[in-house]
């Protein structure tokens, strides 16, 4: 499938995107000294950890265990966790991240009686294009992207390769391609210069289908 070309981002994106120079972190802690570059207008509904902590890398140039230990500090960054609740620090993430609690719950996986998830990473081609994964295409039961109707995919089209849905340094290195061969799981990737929102519709199909999930719809 082509990926979906980028266009120009809206005028008011690239305004409202703050001015903050790219800011060393006090490695001892692993804890930014005076702040990361981030903005919360950068996520969609229900946008995945890994898929937020991909953007959080992109316009910082991270390194994967600076990102691991974002998420609690007693993770081993090259182990990983897989990322559902209860297991990763959300006040910690809020501080660093600055986004809203109620986005970082639902960056996680919340399995419910009926809505179980995939241990292995699963992506909709169109969307990491435009460099969203999301905590839907993660669930067991649903087998195409509710936003653009392509089948998931969890093997890497050149290698084979399926990664573990677990955010550890190789996953978190590797943002939008396989994380053994490094190729492109569709499109180029995520900038913050081509940072743009969801299609409307897009989010409602997302979210109605999600909280179908859980009521076994
Ligand atoms: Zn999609
Ligand atoms: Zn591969």
């Amino acid at each position: 499938m082509p990926p979906v070309a980028c266009s120009s981002p809206p005028s008011e994106m690239l305004l409202s995107t703050p001015r903050f120079p790219i800011l060393t972190l006090d490695e001892a802690k692993l804890t930014p000294a005076l702040g990361y570059l981030f903005h919360r207008k950068w996520i969609d509904p229900y946008e995945s950890l890994v898929s937020i902590l991909w953007k959080f890398e992109k316009a910082n140039s991270l390194s994967g265990r600076v990102l691991a230990h974002l998420m609690g500090p007693d993770i081993d960054p090259y182990e990983g966790i897989v990322p559902k609740l209860g297991v990763v620090d959300i006040d910690r993430l809020h501080g660093a991240l600055g986004l809203p609690k109620t986005t970082l719950r639902e960056a996680l996986l919340a399995p419910t009686e009926r809505r179980r998830f995939s241990a292995t990473f699963r992506h909709c081609r169109r969307c990491i294009a435009h460099g969203y994964h999301s905590v839907v295409h993660q669930v067991e039961t649903i087998y195409r992207c509710p936003a653009h109707h392509c089948a998931l995919e969890s093997a890497c089209r050149s290698c084979g390769y399926e990664a573990p849905y677990r955010a550890n340094v190789q996953l978190l290195e590797t943002p939008y391609r396989c994380s053994q061969c490094r190729e492109s799981y569709g499109g180029y990737g995520w900038r913050p210069s081509e940072a743009r929102p969801m299609q409307a519709g897009y989010r409602k199909a997302l979210a109605r289908k999600y909280v179908g999930s859980a009521l076994g719809l």
